[in-house]
């Protein structure tokens, strides 16, 4: 992946390059997003420049040796991190990220602007919950012990560092302070305020931008045609639920909790909260009349204006806690139905 390659967030895109050229590289770095929004693709395009054997213009040449073996994500020195579980796809009984590199891979050249279900989905454990556990920090501090095979900067690309817990942070912890020379770790993450502090206050921050409307659309575009396809049922579901609240139908409103319940596996259904979150914080932006940060499509701009002006001012910020708390319930097994009843009851009563 070239920095040319990347949708948006070109002013990140240039720091990313410019530290690379100053010599002034973090060894360690946060970049923070909403989910989707390109940190994954600034992290290898990154990687791909501070290993590019002939560089020009702030970007990698796209054809050395080093760059070729990133645009397949089999560089040698680089190293993914990624929260798996025990699932069909790999017999290991102790899994590491190393167990489902094959579909990481192919997950990331398809479509690097992946969501975190989608990950799920493709190492197969969608009814699970995805974990760092201790065993990948060895891994990782026994890679990164070998000296680098190309000369260049070894790379650990971390995914989700807050599906580490305190264990796993632990042994990693000394490797991300003081790591071997040339020796970077990129963690992205989607909830910073997760992330463990130990971990968190060593790195270097960087925020990763929302996309606008067109960007989005241009990296919509790029997904695989099932996940718009889910894209289109979860929004249905979605608009379906506010209609009928902003249509004080209660009725209506509970056939949706209904709907929401019967999705068939537990991570469906925080897939869907993600989701429903996701949209609610785009009404929240509309009425802090901050459409930018919304990044809604021209499509559905009329659905989240007309929800923006018939929701009260505290509807979107009591809902989003709602969710996390249904969420919550959700992964301590309380039964969906009375989890999605009581939401969507407190939503009703908050519009
Ligand atoms: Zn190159």
């Amino acid at each position: 992946m070239r920095f040319a390659d990347i949708i948006g967030n070109a002013s990140v895109a240039k720091m990313l390059s410019s530290m690379a050229d100053s010599g002034r590289v973090a060894h360690a770095m946060l970049l923070y997003e909403n989910e989707g929004c390109g940190a994954l693709a600034l992290a290898l395009a990154y990687v791909q420049y501070l290993n590019c054997s002939n560089p020009s213009g702030g970007d990698s040449c796209g054809e050395c040796p080093s760059c070729r073996q990133m645009s397949k994500l089999i560089h040698p020195d680089v190293h993914f991190v990624f929260p798996v579980n025990k699932g069909p796809k790999s017999s290991d009984d102790k899994p590491t990220s190393e167990s489902y590199l094959k579909y990481w891979r192919e997950l990331a050249l398809a479509d690097p602007y992946f969501s975190e279900a989608d990950l799920q989905k493709a190492i197969g454990i969608e009814s699970k919950v995805g974990l760092i556990a201790v065993a990948e920090a060895k891994s990782i501090i026994s890679k990164l012990s070998l000296s680098s095979v190309s000369d260049g900067y070894k790379a650990v690309i971390f995914y989700l560092p807050e599906k580490m817990n305190q264990e796993t942070a632990n042994r990693l912890l000394k490797m991300v302070e003081e790591p071997p020379e040339k020796t970077i770790f990129l963690f992205i993450t989607h909830a910073p305020e997760k992330v463990l502090q130990t971990i968190f206050s060593r790195c270097q921050s960087i925020r990763v931008l929302p996309l606008t409307k067109e960007e989005a659309a241009r990296v919509d575009a790029l997904k695989p045609l099932s996940d718009r396809e889910e894209y289109d049922a979860q929004m249905d579901l979605f608009s379906d639920l506010m209609n009928a609240l902003a249509g004080r139908d209660l009725m209506g409103a509970l056939e949706c909790a209904e709907t929401m319940a019967a999705l068939d596996s537990r991570e469906k259904q925080k897939a869907f909260c993600t989701f429903a979150a996701d949209c609610i914080r785009k009404i929240f932006m509309i009425q802090q009349k901050m459409p930018e940060l919304a990044s809604v499509t021209p499509e559905e701009e009329e659905f989240y204006r007309g929800m923006a002006s018939r929701s009260a001012r505290t509807f979107c910020s009591r809902t989003i806690t709602n969710i996390e708390k249904a969420v919550a319930m959700i992964d301590r097994n309380v039964n969906s139905k009375i989890v999605f009843c009581d939401l969507v009851n407190r939503m009703f009563l908050s519009i």
